[in-house]
């Protein structure tokens, strides 16, 4: 067969992966087209006041998604290669996302174009501030509601919250979540991406017959989602843990590494890289160690049509946005590796800002144990619901959560008599 070179474009990908799921679905033509594209776009330029007294011009994007389910949802990027399309694309996975997981949310997601690496505390603070003027407009606890996504934090979110709330001139926690627990965040909302990850591979091992105590797991991305994904794949699933990377590469310990250690080592130097006592290991060939279970958890398009066949994890478990290419997921459905996708996977952090929202709006606070008990509760309902119907339609796991997911949002737009 002779191939077009694969398309990276996300969103190209988010529409690819949609059009599967109505084409199964039989779709009519209205549904299908209202849901292949963004209701809402902001463009939005942010001059911010630097610190060496110069301003300088930095573009933000907003995307609502869809909002038949209720008020968008999703996160905000800073990323020096933030594009429209990996918005759109982040946008339409939250939309997937919070149906899947039967939230009443719709989705969204913001960027903006920076690098906060190069940006000190107080410039952060002006462009957090600033952005919130920029879109503030479109923003509310029942219209949109964002929360942090790679290299935003929840002091972030925190300075966020309060422009908002100085804008409507009344405090207004439940606008954002993923914020520090002072001002209204929720408990478990750390570690609540990965630990929804391991409910869910603990759930996909149950269903295939794998032993998963003392069983390696490779791990691509140090950062939030990456870290807690290898303290817990230790506590909660007695995994051992045998290599991570970050932007300067990876570690890898066949015996297994402490993901205490490597978290040290990083925040001392900068990177994972060089902890004594692992050997140094590419982002590449990372993805294609001998594991048991393979999480990548950095950023898009790392599992493609080149590396997938090389793709040896028995469990795929997507803790980032986007990892796997359509083309690969062929791949690694034809040989048999299991693929929890992405909007299932990594729906732990969202579900958990959804429980931070209904506490804010009710303002009474949960404990621990039951965050935990409710997300477990949560991610077990909806990884069986995937399962069940990647085995009625006979399809990968993506397709099967897409089928779940696009038929929720498209009945709710139905119902709400819009198509
Ligand atoms: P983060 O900024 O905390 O960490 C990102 C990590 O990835 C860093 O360690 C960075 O060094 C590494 N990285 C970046 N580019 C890389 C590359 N090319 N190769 C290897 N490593 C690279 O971000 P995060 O919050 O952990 O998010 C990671 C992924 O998880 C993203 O796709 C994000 O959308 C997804 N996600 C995160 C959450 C959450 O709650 N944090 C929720 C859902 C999905």
């Amino acid at each position: 067969m002779s191939q077009l070179k694969e398309s990276l474009n996300p969103f190209e990908i988010a529409q690819a992966q949609l059009d599967e799921a109505a084409r199964i679905l039989g779709l009519d033509e209205a549904t299908h087209q209202l849901l292949r594209w963004p209701m809402r776009e902001l463009r939005v330029s942010i001059p911010v006041k630097m610190d060496d007294g110069s301003t300088r011009v930095f573009r933000g994007f907003r995307v609502q998604y869809n909002d038949a389910c209720g008020p968008t949802k999703g996160g905000i990027r800073w990323h020096p290669n933030e594009t429209i399309d990996t918005v759109r694309a982040l946008a339409a996975w939250m939309t997937w996302k919070t149906a899947v997981m039967g939230l009443p949310y719709g989705g969204a997601k913001g960027g903006v174009i920076c690098n906060p690496k190069e940006m000190s505390v107080t410039e952060q603070e002006r462009l957090a501030r600033g952005y919130v003027r920029a879109i503030g407009r479109f923003l509310g606890e029942y219209q949109d509601i964002p929360a942090p996504d790679v290299y935003t934090t929840p002091q972030i979110m925190a300075w966020m919250m309060d422009e908002y709330s100085q804008l409507v001139g009344r405090n207004a926690p439940g606008v954002i979540t993923g914020k520090p627990i002072i001002v209204g965040g929720s408990l478990g909302r750390d570690d609540a991406t990965a630990r929804g990850a391991c409910y869910c591979v603990r759930e996909a091992a149950k269903y295939l017959g794998v032993e998963l105590e003392g069983a390696t797991i490779a791990i691509q991305g140090y950062g939030n989602a990456g870290v807690f994904m290898a303290q817990l794949a230790t506590e909660l699933l007695g995994m051992t843990v045998v290599a991570v990377s970050d932007t300067k590469g990876g570690i890898y310990c066949p015996d297994g590494l402490s993901w205490k250690a490597a978290l040290e080592h990083k925040l001392e130097t900068g990177s994972v890289v060089g902890l004594p006592g692992t050997k140094p290991v590419s982002n590449e060939e990372l993805l294609e160690l001998d594991v048991t279970v393979l999480c990548p958890a950095a950023l898009e398009n790392v599992i493609t049509a080149e590396n997938a066949a090389n793709v040896k994890a028995r469990i795929i478990a997507e803790a980032a946005n986007g990892p796997t290419t359509p083309s690969a997921d062929e791949i690694l459905h034809a040989n048999e590796r299991f693929v929890i996708p992405d909007f299932l996977c990594n729906a732990g952090g969202v579900t958990v800002s959804y429980f931070e929202w209904v506490q804010n709006i009710n303002g009474y606070y949960w404990d621990l144990d039951t965050v935990h008990q409710r997300l477990d509760q949560r991610m077990t309902e909806a990884f069986w619901k995937v399962v069940r119907a990647r085995e009625a339609h006979g399809v990968n796991t993506r397709v099967a959560a897409y089928l779940v997911a696009v038929q929720r949002v498209a009945e709710a737009c139905k119902t709400r008599g819009w198509v």
